[in-house]
């Protein structure tokens, strides 16, 4: 059985008050939540206030992303194990955000996958095709090779540990929601392949996140297939009364 996850990413919004009230608001209402996984992502800066703001709560914190070396000279560059130590116990890595605006290839992103696997934390992958890669029919050959370069040796263990979230690019922000039919083929079609890369076991636990444009009006729907096991929320996760309304989803 599937635990659902609800991730919300706060991408660069929010100061270190913002941040602060909004999660020790979440900590507070979400307090008798026991059945699913809660998520917050704020920017670096917040981590490890947010983290202090939730701790003991239901709530865990998540980075946006993180540098696939431990220590060392890298500039400007954060790794998983500080990630850790500042309160974190999941990491987003590929985000499209980053995928297109500071071009990260799937290599790099399988370097930042393991990374965050060697350093026991949990690393929510997310992959997802653009709008012309789907009018051009490439959309199932964009995510199997996300898939299989973002995932490249690793081992079944850690395979077992993996988040993925589908998120469609041209849903992402734009107040465009993929259709319930829509997702779950998409998401039907990740679980095969994880199944490829790994066996039917894994590929049956592996929890598969949608994202874009996910609201409390669109929630019930999308989380209602079978093989939508949460969601990873942009925009309706900066207001408290919105993500509270997205975790306590029909179930
Ligand atoms: C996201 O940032 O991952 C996302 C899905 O954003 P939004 O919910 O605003 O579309």
């Amino acid at each position: 059985m599937r635990r659902p996850l609800i991730a919300g990413n706060w991408k660069l919004h929010k100061t270190l008050k913002e941040s602060h009230d909004l999660a020790a608001g979440l900590a507070k209402e979400l307090a008798e939540v026991s059945d699913i996984d809660i998520v917050v992502a704020p920017v670096y800066t917040s981590i490890a206030t947010v983290a202090t703001a939730v701790k003991g709560s239901t709530v865990s914190v998540a980075a946006q992303n993180c540098y696939p070396e431990e220590t060392g000279a890298y500039t400007g560059e954060v790794s998983p194990l500080l990630l850790k130590d500042a309160g974190c116990e999941y990491i987003i890595i590929g985000h499209s955000e980053r995928r297109q605006l500071i071009q990260e290839s799937n290599q790099l992103i399988n370097l930042k996958v393991k990374k965050v696997l060697d350093t026991n934390l949990l690393p929510i992958l997310c992959i997802g095709e653009t709008l012309e890669q789907r009018e051009n029919g490439e959309m199932l050959e964009v995510l199997a090779s996300q898939l299989k370069e973002g995932l490249a040796d690793i081992s079944n263990e850690q395979l077992g540990k993996v988040v993925v979230a589908y998120e469609p690019v041209w849903a992402i922000g734009t107040g465009v929601t993929a259709s319930d039919e829509q997702a779950q083929e998409a998401h039907s079609f990740i679980r095969g392949v994880i199944q490829g890369l790994s066996t039917p076991e894994i590929a049956a636990d592996c929890r598969i996140l949608y994202g874009g444009s996910v609201k409390p009006d669109n929630v019930n729907g999308l989380l209602a297939q079978d093989d939508i096991d949460g969601a990873l929320v942009g925009g309706a996760s900066l207001k408290l009364d919105d993500f509270v309304r997205l975790v306590n989803f029909k179930r």
